[in-house]
């Protein structure tokens, strides 16, 4: 069960919130906020999952509010419903054109504005999940691919932008092929799980990244790190995983060792050398890690030398 969801209700009339409240109190976490003026800046501080909004305030109108909430960018994705006495077919359709989901006409019953509350926070939900579950690998339960290259892009925007340096780390389970081939698929896939938390116990600082980059590949962002640190990080991982049992369906218990490459840049801000360069290049570390003998973390220094 997650957390409970909070309803954000203005309104300046204390018998309507205080209606709305008692109905909603047990399933949700009401706010209420009787100035319509402050909508966007309670609504930015509450973050609501579901805005309650009246329509006739004074001083603004429900509907210049919600063209706020929409402009807005950390209120425009909240849904909005709109609470109202204005009854007529064509306040509705404003409201819906205003960006509203739904349209509550006041006096309200009860048990309407409570499935209509409940209606849409099945919907808020259930987008959440999808949106968690589209970015998270389900085997090791750590960001997929498509989650690290939305923010390797955004990581090596900054580093730009602030001229800092960012590092990339590749790490590939050595002999993997022949793993599951002694043990199988599924003792293979426990392996890969017990390297995922490996690695998720050694990359600690929030603003590191981890994730499951390719089938035994597992790649981590260090933004405003370089190489010395990167190295450090890189060499905690590699000892990590090669210390970290694997406790096989037949209880038997195995180790795992992996190649790790390692490459660290300043972006210029007007270079050719783009944030694939840097996964390109901490990939062929990782490559000469593997020809010079597997089980080790090496950087594109260590080809020349
Ligand atoms: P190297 O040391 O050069 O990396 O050799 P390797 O055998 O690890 O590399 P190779 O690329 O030849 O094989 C990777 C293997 O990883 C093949 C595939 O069966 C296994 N693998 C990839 N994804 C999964 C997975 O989700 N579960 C399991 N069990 N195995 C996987
Ligand atoms: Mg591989
Ligand atoms: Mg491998």
């Amino acid at each position: 069960m997650s957390a409970m969801n909070s309803v954000l209700i203005i309104d300046d009339e204390i018998m309507n919130v205080r209606l709305l409240m008692d109905m909603l109190k047990k399933e949700y976490i009401v706010h209420a906020e009787r100035e319509g003026v402050n909508c966007v800046e309670t609504a930015i501080k509450v973050k609501p999952d579901l805005i309650l909004l009246d329509v006739i305030m004074p001083g603004t109108s429900g509907f210049d509010e919600i063209k706020k909430l929409k402009e807005n960018e950390y209120t425009k994705d909240i849904p909005v419903i709109f609470v109202t006495g204005l009854d007529n077919p064509d306040d509705e359709v404003r409201g819906f054109l205003h960006g509203a989901v739904d349209y509550i006409n006041k006096p309200f019953n009860a048990h309407v504005v409570k499935m209509r509350v409940q209606h849409q926070m099945r919907i808020i939900n259930l987008l959440r999940e999808v949106q968690s579950k589209s970015v998270t690998d389900a085997l090791t339960n750590i960001g997929n691919r498509r989650y690290f290259n939305n923010l390797l892009e955004q990581e090596w925007e900054r580093a730009k932008r602030q001229q800092h340096p960012i590092s990339f780390i590749i790490l590939d389970i050595d002999d993997f092929k022949k793993f599951n081939d002694t043990f199988g698929h599924m003792n293979g896939d426990t392996a890969l799980q017990r390297v995922a938390d490996a690695v998720r116990a050694v990359v600690v600082r929030a603003t590191d990244k981890i994730a499951r980059w390719g089938g035994e590949e597992f790649a981590v962002i260090l933004p405003d790190t370089a190489l010395p640190g990167a190295k450090t990080v890189a060499q905690s991982i590699l000892t990590a995983i090669r210390d970290t049992d694997i406790v096989l369906d037949n209880k038997q218990v195995t180790r795992v060792t992996v190649s790790i490459g390692v490459h660290s840049v300043v972006p210029e801000r007007a270079g050719e050398y783009t944030e694939i360069s840097l996964v390109s290049d901490a990939d062929k570390a990782m490559y000469h890690a593997k020809r010079s003998g597997k089980n080790q973390a090496c950087t594109l220094a260590d080809m020349a030398g």
